[in-house]
C-alpha cells in the first residue's frame, strides 16, 4: 500500500505529539517520585537498605536511576510503536473503504491491488473474491435473460408461421372465395394441420420448460423392461415408418434386463428419436433399435436410420434448442427443434448422456444410461450384440 504525503505527515506529526506528550509524563513522574522521597525520609531509608542488600553477580545495584529510566523508556517506546500502528490500521481501512466506493461507484473490473500483513489482506482477498463471483453471477443472469429472449423470439416466429397460415385460408373460407367443396375440405385441411403443427410446438414447449426448471421435473422411478420397451416402441411405430417406405426393428439381447427409469419420459425421447428417423430418413430403408449392456454398469439403447446424414457441422449443433439441419425447416411435418433438446435433457435427469454419429451409411443416437444398484441384469450375452455405427463425430 502507498501512503499519500499526507498520510505521512499524519504518521510523523502523532509520533511527535506521542513522543512530546511521553516526555512531560516521564518528567511529571520523576517530580512526583522526587517530592514522596523528600517528604518521606522512612521510604528513602527503606529504598537505601533495598537498594544494599540487591546483589546482581558482582554488580551491586546502586543506580535505582538506571533502572527507572530503562523501565520508562521500554515504556515509551511501546506506547509510541502501540500509537503508530493504530494510526496506520486506520490509514490501511482508510484505502480499503475508498476502494470499495470506488468499486461501488460501477468500476466493476478494479479489484483492490496492494497487499497487506495479516487479517486485513485476507479481508482484501475476500473483498476481491466477493467481486468476482458478483461478476459472475451478474453475467450468469446476463445470459439466463438473454436465452429467454432469443426463446421468446423463436417461439413467436414459430406459432407466427402457422398462425399466418391458419388466419389466410380461414379468411379465404370467411370470405367464401373457394369454387368448389373440395376447395373448402382442402383449405379446412390446412389449417387444421396448421393448428395440429401448433399444438405439438406448444406441448414441445412446455415440456421443455419444465424438464429444464431445476427441480421441477420429478422422475417417478421403475423398473422397466429393456427389450419389452424396444418392441413396444417397434409396434407403435411400424404403420407410420411403413408408410414411408421405411422397416422398423429392434435388436435386443436374448433374455430381459431391467433398469430403473422413468418410462413415461423415457418412452418420449425414443418417440422423439424415432420420429426423427421416419421423419429425416426419407430415401433409407431401415430403422433400427438395439440395446446392449456394457461392463454391467452401463445400458445403450441405439437408434439409428439409414437416411441422408447429419451434416458435420451440424452435429454439435442439433442438441441445442430450436435448431434445425437446414433444409428441415421446410418439412411440413416438421417441428420447431426442441425434442432432441428436451431428449437429453430427460437423459441427463437419468444421469446418462446421448453420443451421436452419422455418416453415409448410419445416423446413430446412442442413449446411455447408468445401471443402478438395484437394477438386475439378467444379461450376460449382451456386451456380444455387434456395434453397428463408427464413433467417428460423437457429441456427448
Ligand atoms: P421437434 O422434435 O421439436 O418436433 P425437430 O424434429 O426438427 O422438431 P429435433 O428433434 O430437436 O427437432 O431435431 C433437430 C434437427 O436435427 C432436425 O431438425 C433435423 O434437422 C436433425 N435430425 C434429427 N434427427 C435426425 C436424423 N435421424 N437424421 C437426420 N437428421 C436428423
Ligand atoms: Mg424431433
Amino acid at each position: 500500500m502507498k501512503l499519500t504525503g499526507r498520510e505521512k505527515t499524519g504518521l510523523i506529526l502523532e509520533a511527535i505529539v506521542t513522543v512530546v506528550l511521553l516526555l512531560l509524563l516521564n518528567l511529571a513522574v520523576v517530580v512526583l517520585i522526587n517530592q514522596a522521597l523528600y517528604a518521606n525520609p522512612g521510604l528513602r531509608e527503606g529504598i537505601f537498605i533495598i537498594k544494599r542488600s540487591i546483589v546482581i553477580g558482582n554488580y551491586r545495584l546502586w543506580s535505582w536511576e538506571n533502572v527507572f529510566v530503562t523501565f520508562m523508556a521500554i515504556f515509551d517506546v511501546f506506547i509510541l510503536y502501540w500509537r503508530l500502528i493504530r494510526r496506520y490500521h486506520q490509514i490501511e481501512l482508510r484505502h480499503i473503504i475508498n476502494e470499495l466506493h470506488y468499486i461501488a461507484n460501477g468500476h466493476l473490473d478494479h479489484r483492490i491491488d496492494f497487499h497487506l500483513s495479516g487479517n486485513t489482506e485476507s479481508v482484501i482477498q475476500s473483498i476481491n473474491a466477493l467481486v468476482d463471483s458478483v461478476i459472475d453471477s451478474m453475467d450468469e443472469e446476463r445470459a439466463i435473460e438473454h436465452s429467454k429472449d432469443e426463446l421468446i423470439t423463436n417461439v413467436s416466429h414459430d406459432l407466427r408461421t402457422p398462425l399466418t397460415s391458419i388466419i389466410g385460408y380461414l379468411g379465404l373460407i370467411e370470405d367464401k372465395q373457394y369454387h368448389s367443396e373440395e376447395d373448402l375440405l382442402k383449405y379446412t385441411g390446412i389449417a387444421y394441420l396448421k393448428a395440429k403443427q401448433m399444438k405439438s410446438l406448444v406441448d414441445n414447449l412446455f415440456e421443455y420448460t419444465k424438464v429444464q426448471q431445476t427441480g421441477g421435473t420429478q422422475l417417478s422411478f421403475n423398473r422397466l423392461d429393456v427389450n419389452q420397451m424396444l418392441e413396444q416402441l417397434v409396434a407403435s411405430f411400424e404403420l407410420e415408418a411403413n408408410k414411408h417406405g421405411l422397416e422398423i426393428s429392434a435388436i435386443g439381447a436374448d433374455e430381459p434386463f431391467y433398469i430403473q427409469a422413468d418410462a413415461e419420459k423415457l418412452g418420449r425421447v425414443f418417440n422423439n428419436l424415432i420420429s426423427n428417423a421416419i421423419k429425416y430418413g426419407e430415401g433409407g430403408k431401415n430403422i433400427f433399435l438395439r440395446s446392449q449392456v456394457i461392463d454391467q454398469h452401463e445400458v445403450v439403447v441405439e437408434v439409428s436410420d439409414d437416411g441422408p446424414k447429419i451434416p458435420e457441422e451440424s452435429l454439435n449443433k442439433i442438441f441445442e434448442r430450436f435448431y434445425r439441419v437446414e433444409g428441415s425447416r421446410n418439412i411440413d411435418t416438421g417441428g420447431a427443434g426442441l425434442g432432441l433438446a428436451i431428449a437429453l435433457s430427460i437423459v441427463q435427469l437419468h444421469g446418462g448422456y446421448i453420443e451421436v454419429s452419422s455418416d453415409d451409411e448410419a445416423t446413430t443416437f446412442a442413449i446411455h444410461l447408468p445401471v443402478r444398484r438395484t437394477d438386475k441384469i439378467t444379461n450376460p450375452n449382451a456386451k456380444k450384440t455387434p456395434k453397428h455405427t463408427e464413433d467417428s463425430n460423437e457429441k456427448k
